[in-house]
């Protein structure tokens, strides 16, 4: 099997084709170009001796693989029965098949004013073991996007940079990318992810017939609202910088629907009800985050938690 995997970014742009997955503190620095949504998505157990199968690639998982993932799971993932992940990430319109920061040369128009970590961990996906990655590139390398680009290649190129090596991550920036990513995720679940969680147990975690709407394969969006409540509880400069958010994302949805009314397609419909209930969610949580103000203006008390004040406002990564 091979299990050694070479890559060369052409940046051509085509695996911009939808917004990226970010953390919280990056959709609060580009709160004009990405509409923030929650992403929930059921992520499969292993187990050893169970067999992984990528195209003609394959894997038989043991123990030492197993124990890897369980880290991962145990760090980065939430468990109700089965196991999940909870992230932000940018939601648009999937009929425009492109990333709101994929400029009309291809490039990424945010690069170098911080663009998500999760764009420069591609092709790896943080949520696999480092002795597994070969069967990622495998799956990616075999899709129309990548086969298109033939970035990903197998074996040792002289063309390309050596990315996975016999299971272990060859290239150092892949690598230092892959443990950043890892990093932000750790920190999202003290800053927020673990508190959505909890507030969503009862109603999405241990409701069956509410999980049902997690798709095979795919995520269940919902509103980025109780994430802010969650954080706006932390100060009140970290309340005022979400009432700000609000307003800018108020604003984002209302152009991204009306060019949508524009282009009149039938398959926009489900995306332009998804955007108007984001809307109206926002606009309650405005309400009550004002609410929240005047009372604590008038009380005079205050909640602190600096470290969450210092991630939205971009203090730190
Ligand atoms: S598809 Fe491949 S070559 Fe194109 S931008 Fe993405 S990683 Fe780079
Ligand atoms: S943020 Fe930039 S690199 Fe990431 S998907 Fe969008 S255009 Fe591509």
């Amino acid at each position: 099997m091979v299990n050694t995997f070479s890559f060369s970014c052409s940046v051509c742009g085509r695996c911009c084709n939808s917004p990226p997955s970010m953390t919280l503190a990056e959709l609060f620095r580009h709160p004009d170009r990405f509409i923030g949504c929650i992403a929930i998505g059921r992520v499969a157990r292993w187990r050893p001796g169970q067999r992984l199968h990528v195209g003609r690639h394959e894997a038989v998982l043991d123990e030492a693989d197993c124990a890897a993932f369980e880290v991962l799971a145990d760090t980065l993932l939430y468990r109700a029965g089965d196991t999940f992940s909870i992230v932000a990430q940018g939601f648009d319109y999937p009929s425009l098949a492109r990333c709101p920061a994929l400029a009309d040369d291809g490039r990424c128009a945010i690069h170098l004013q911080g663009k998500p970590l999760t764009c420069e961990v591609v092709p790896l996906d943080p949520l696999v073991p480092d002795s597994l990655q070969h069967l990622v590139l495998a799956e990616r390398g075999s899709s129309a996007i990548y086969v298109g680009s033939a970035c990903v290649q197998e074996g040792k190129r002289d063309d390309a940079a050596l990315l996975v090596d016999e299971g272990r991550i060859a290239d150092p920036h892949a690598k230092d990318a892959l443990a950043r990513r890892r990093r932000a995720l750790e920190q999202e679940r003290a800053i927020w992810t673990q508190a959505v969680f909890e507030a969503l147990r009862s109603d999405l975690f241990d409701s069956p017939a509410a999980l049902a709407r997690i798709p095979a394969g795919g995520f269940l969006t919902i509103s980025l609202v109780p994430a802010l409540l969650s954080v706006a509880a932390a100060s009140s400069r970290c309340r005022e910088l979400c009432i700000d958010y609000i307003d800018s994302q108020l604003a984002l949805i209302e152009r991204s629907i009306v060019q949508a009314l524009t282009r009149r397609r039938l398959d926009d419909r489900p995306v332009t009800q998804q955007l108007r209930g984001f809307a109206n969610a926002y606009r309650h949580a405005k309400a009550r985050l004002v609410d929240a103000a005047a009372i604590e203006q008038h009380n005079g008390t205050q909640a602190l938690r600096p470290d969450i004040e210092a991630y939205l406002s971009g203090a730190v990564h």
